[in-house]
């Protein structure tokens, strides 16, 4: 909604009530007036640097039986009666304003009972300045160079600044010096790049009307109203200020100073005319000092109202804090002075508040609107700022009551903390720019007046004045010969001067010309220069801009790369666990393999074993049948050899003839041809005694008793000694069956014995009757075979 198009102060952000903001007590000093004269009874006594003690008048004690005590009371620091003005200065003043000229507030104030001293502290007489000369000095000292031409900051109605671009002329101002100049001020640490101007405001509040003492408009005496009070309005930056009052701009300490005095007149005026008691009042001098930074060039104030900063220092002179008993007060000034003690009851009862709300934590409302003087203040206390109260006092016995009422409230005040300002950020601009600036005029001014600076104005002077005057050229003689020619004369001298001031004229004007040339050339190469530089910077930006263009590309590939590494790394920790798992089964699988293969060489070489093991078994096996098919087979041919004989024994017998009843070459038989023979002899119709039955069991067990048996063991049997073995009584034990033997028994066993390959030994029993053949030999017929088994228990089943 800003429609100016001048400048205007920026909002500062409103005061922060975090608790992280740094807060210092109000400095509460203390300064003790000497006595008006020697032998008055002193009640106050210095006794530290910090603290002073009081002492009840004599008088008083005697009233209340002694019972007073001397009591004691600290301050930040105390300043006893030989203190001068400019110490005073430099301990409490002089801060305040190093704070204002860095863009922070502060605020001062005088309190005690009247005639303690507050406006002498304050204002001072002439060769003891108080502290309100000192301080717009020290502003003046510090910032005088760097001041920005009047009307160039312009205060508006809200509280801010605005700036100007044109400026006005001065004004001439009185000289008024309080302060001997060896007693001068001035800041170290002043921003030379800033440009400065200080206003002031001098204002009265009286009976809780506040009253503009600079306003033009003169006082009416024959008005009967009173001035009308000016009203309090808060500004943006949450600071209270007086609507419409008059803001003077001051360019030095007496101007300042003037303006001072001619309120100060004002305010005599009033009070007098008024019927005034002036020790009522309280005033506020404000020291505005506005401030902005030059321009990149370090030429003119940067036209940006954002870097306007103004800050405030607020001198107050508070009235006399006694009570209204004891000034001669009568009816309507009787009120007034109540309205007035009832300002300082506020300023009482918001420090007290505040303090409570401080150190209880609570956050009860302060009065500050109960009155002008507190309400103006309040952003100080709200918000953030300096605060000092200097405590009066007057040692007199008088003031000794008032006086402890003073203390207590200055005491209190000291537990009341203020937020300390914060530091304003700088403008961005390169410092040193004012300096440089002066010294590049400098340096053309050097220059210009190399190249031969204007003409010499003393010799157009001397030739101009040196034109002969003309002689009378009045002819009156015919016969006058001598006008004439003195008129030629001169008229030539004219004429060669005339061409002297045209040779100077033209060698003037040739010069200017070279030198208009020269410049032009300058500018024209300057140009080329500026235009090849600006190419060249163009260029440049082409390249930073294909740089960064370059930078952005390569920040996104190398982002890109980076996510490509990342899901890499992924996939590689993936497959080396996808790794790890299968070695893992690898090696299980590998060790399960070997197991298994060593199962089976194990088993492979059991095989072989049995294989071998089969094999010789069975080659025994074999062998045993071969030879038992052998013997069967000797058997069998032995019975047919016997059958043969005894066909032939029969033949032999039917045809009578005696010879054929031996054999030509009885044949040892074997027991299978025996058999054999007796079998085919059952078939036949001859008494050969009758074949067995079939399977007679047990036989043995029968036959055992009285029959008498040829027992054919073969040498190769072998001895065994197994319970089960055959017992034949009455045996004739043989190794090969003779026909001896036959002869005597009826009964044949032959033992046959086989032997396995896993040692297992089987025995048969080959049994058959024995009989008398025909032709007187000895035949037998196998009837039964027993078998006999005996195991080895070792060998594998
Ligand atoms: P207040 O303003 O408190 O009413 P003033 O400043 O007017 O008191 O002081 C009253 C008188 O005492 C004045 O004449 C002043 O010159 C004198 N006075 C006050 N303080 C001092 C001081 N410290 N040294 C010398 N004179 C002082
Ligand atoms: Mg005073």
């Amino acid at each position: 909604t800003d429609t100016h198009s001048k400048g205007k102060t920026p909002r500062r952000p409103g005061p922060k009530k975090a608790s992280n903001i740094e807060r210092d007590p109000v400095g509460v000093y203390c300064r003790i007036r000497p006595l008006g004269s020697e032998d008055e009874e002193c009640c106050v006594e210095m006794i530290s640097s910090t603290t002073i003690q009081l002492h009840a008048p004599d008088g008083l004690k005697a009233n209340r039986n002694g019972e007073y005590k001397e009591t004691q009371y600290s301050f930040k620091k105390v300043f006893g009666i030989n203190t001068t003005q400019l110490e005073l200065f430099e301990d409490i003043a002089k801060p305040l304003v190093e704070d204002l000229i860095h863009c922070k507030n502060g605020l001062l104030f005088t309190y005690g009972v009247t005639g303690s001293g507050k406006t002498f502290t304050m204002t001072g007489s002439p060769g003891e300045g108080g502290l309100l000369p000192r301080s717009l000095d020290m502003i003046f000292n510090s910032i005088g160079p760097f001041q920005a031409k009047r009307f160039v900051f312009k205060p508006d109605d809200k509280n801010a600044m605005e700036i100007q671009s044109q400026v006005d002329l001065r004004s001439p101002f009185k000289f008024a010096d309080m302060i001997s100049s060896e007693e001068a001020c001035k800041s170290e640490n002043v921003d030379e790049d800033c440009c400065y101007s200080v206003f002031v405001s001098y204002i009265e509040i009286y009976n809780n009307y506040i009253y503009d003492l600079l306003e033009d408009a003169p006082y009416d005496p024959i008005r009967s109203k009173p001035p009308q009070s000016k009203i309090l309005r808060e500004d943006q930056n949450h600071n209270m200020y007086v609507a419409g009052c008059t803001e003077v701009e001051v360019k030095s300490t007496e101007e300042a100073f003037e303006v001072f005095w001619k309120g100060q007149k004002k305010r005599r005026i009033a009070n007098t005319q008024l019927n005034r008691e002036s020790s009522r009042s309280h005033s506020v001098f404000t020291i505005k000092l506005a401030q902005a930074p030059l321009d990149a060039d370090g030429d003119h104030i940067l036209q940006d109202k954002n870097q306007v900063n103004v800050s405030q220092l607020c001198l107050v002179d508070l009235a006399g804090s006694e009570r209204t008993n004891r000034t001669r007060a009568e009816g309507s000034r009787l009120r007034e002075a109540g309205n007035i003690n009832q300002s300082l009851m506020t300023l009482r009862t918001c420090m007290e508040v505040l303090r409570e709300n401080q150190m209880c934590g609570t956050n009860k409302m302060v009065p500050y609107r109960d009155s002008k003087v507190t309400h103006l203040f309040k952003n100080y206390f709200d918000g953030e700022g300096k605060v000092r109260m200097i405590v009066c006092v007057n040692p007199k016995a008088d003031d000794y009551e008032e006086t402890v009422l003073v203390m207590r409230f200055a005491e209190m005040t000291q537990e009341v903390e203020v937020a300390r300002p914060v530091d304003r950020p700088i403008c961005g601009l390169a410092p040193g720019r004012r300096h440089r600036n002066q010294a590049f005029r400098d340096e053309l001014s050097r220059r210009l007046e190399e190249r031969g600076g204007p003409n010499d104005p003393v010799l157009m002077t001397q030739l101009i004045e040196s034109l002969p005057a003309l002689p009378t050229c009045e002819l009156v003689d015919p016969n006058d010969d001598q006008t004439l020619p003195r008129l030629i004369e001169v008229l030539e001298r004219r004429h060669r001067v005339r061409q002297m001031m045209t040779e100077q004229f033209n060698k003037t004007a040739n010069t200017v010309k070279s030198m208009l040339q020269q410049f032009d050339s300058q500018l024209c190469s300057r140009d080329a220069f500026l235009h090849d530089q600006q190419s060249k910077l163009s260029e440049k930006d082409k390249v930073i801009l294909n740089q960064k263009t370059e930078i952005e590309r390569l920040e996104k590939k190398s982002k890109t790369l980076e996510y490509k590494i990342d899901i890499l790394q992924k996939t590689t920790d993936m497959y080396e666990q996808d790794k790890r798992s299968l070695q893992q089964e690898l090696e299980t699988r590998e060790q399960r393999l070997q197991k298994e293969l060593s199962e089976r060489k194990r088993l492979e070489q059991r095989m072989q074993g049995v294989v071998t093991d089969t094999k010789l078994k069975w080659e025994k096996e074999c062998e045993r049948r071969v030879n038992a098919k052998q013997l069967e087979m000797q058997n069998k041919l032995w019975v047919k050899d016997e059958k043969l004989k005894q066909l032939k024994a029969i033949v032999t017998e039917s045809s009578g003839s005696g010879p054929a009843e031996r054999p030509e070459k009885p044949e040892r038989p074997s027991r299978e041809r025996d058999r054999n023979i007796a079998q085919k002899r059952s078939a036949s119709p001859s008494p050969l005694p009758k074949a067995l039955p079939a399977h007679p069991k047990h036989r043995r067990s029968h036959s055992a008793g009285g029959e008498k048996w040829v027992d054919h063991k073969p040498p190769s049997n072998l001895e065994l000694d197994t319970v089960m073995q055959p017992i034949i009584p009455n045996a004739i034990k043989v190794s090969t069956p003779s026909e001896k033997a036959l002869s005597k028994c009826h009964k044949y066993v032959l033992r046959h014995q086989e032997l396995a390959s896993d040692g297992e030994i089987e025995t048969k029993l080959i049994k058959g009757n024995v009989f008398k053949t025909r032709s007187g030999g000895q035949a037998v017929q196998f009837t039964d075979i027993e078998t006999l088994k005996q195991e080895c228990p070792t060998a594998p089943r």
